[in-house]
């Protein structure tokens, strides 16, 4: 039961690949509190998958967008204008790395790999908020997700350690030039969740029993603690709220051991 009413309210989503996605859960909960929506897929690949998902999803919309492509990006926005009338919220659930640079040494990290992951996981969030900013009411609200390794050692995130702490000031100075539009900007450091994402990090499972075992809940997350956090950060009930990252990892990053 929602007491929450989205209604009359449109999103853009990117990050579904499938239904273990962290940006499905947000998804899911956007839905059911009444938004329509419009999904971003990244290449022909992931159409079919991505597609039976969101045909569950009344009123949603389906857009091919790889965020390395700047005309893919302004396409999906000016799209989903025409097809929504607005964005209210922009949900920004993507990342990638190289494999190679999700193990080994960070030392090892090439230019080109660096660049990669610094492209799609970290600048791809300024040029969605451009893009999607002239169609932004003064309430329009924007989540990025992030990981607690942009603050802290965690061996193997290497490169994307560095991309999440980028993704992270850029929520604060984002939210800085947008405030004065009235246009919110936070992030969600969720904690390890088994997603397709994850498991390309080299000992990822040990990185889950380690949250397991020494979170203050002493469990993992549940991909809908996720969604209904970001249902409160994209929403009006933290309409005084922004340029925070809010930790959605059962209490792990409060830890001293
Ligand atoms: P996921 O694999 O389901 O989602 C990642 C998404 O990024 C996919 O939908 C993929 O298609 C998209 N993507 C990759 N390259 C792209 C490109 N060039 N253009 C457009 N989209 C592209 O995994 P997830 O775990 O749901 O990841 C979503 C976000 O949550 C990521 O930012 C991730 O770093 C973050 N996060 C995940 C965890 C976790 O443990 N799963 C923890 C903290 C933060």
């Amino acid at each position: 039961m929602y007491t929450l009413d989205l209604s009359g309210k449109t999103g853009v989503v990117l990050g579904v690949a499938n239904q273990r996605s962290l940006a499905w859960a947000i998804a899911r909960e956007l839905h059911a509190a009444g938004a329509r929506l419009t999904f971003a897929y990244a290449g022909e690949r992931l159409k079919d998958k991505v597609q039976a998902l969101t045909d569950t999803l009344a009123g949603s919309a389906l857009l091919e967008c790889d965020v390395t492509n700047d005309d893919d990006i302004a396409r999906l926005f000016r799209r989903s204008g025409e097809l929504m009338g607005k964005v209210d919220y922009l949900v920004h659930s993507v990342a990638f790395a190289n494999k190679e640079d999700l193990e080994g040494a960070f030392l090892d990290t090439s230019r080109a790999g660096f660049h990669l992951a610094m492209d799609i996981s970290a600048y791809s969030l300024v040029r969605c908020a451009k893009e999607a900013l002239p169609l932004m009411p003064s309430t329009g609200s924007i989540l990025t997700l992030t990981y607690n390794a942009s603050q802290r050692v965690v061996p193997s995130y290497n490169v994307m350690g560095s991309a999440k702490a980028a993704l992270e000031h850029e929520v604060r100075q984002l939210a800085y030039e947008l405030g004065s539009k009235g246009i919110r900007v936070n992030a969600i450091s969720a904690g390890p969740v088994n997603t397709l994402s994850a498991r390309g990090i080299h000992g990822f499972l040990d990185m889950l029993q380690v949250a397991r075992d020494k979170a203050p809940l002493r469990r993992a997350i549940e991909p809908a603690e996720v969604g209904r956090a970001a249902l409160f950060l994209l929403s009006e009930m933290s309409s005084g709220i922004t340029g925070e990252t809010l930790y959605v990892d059962a209490g792990y990053n409060i830890m001293g051991i």
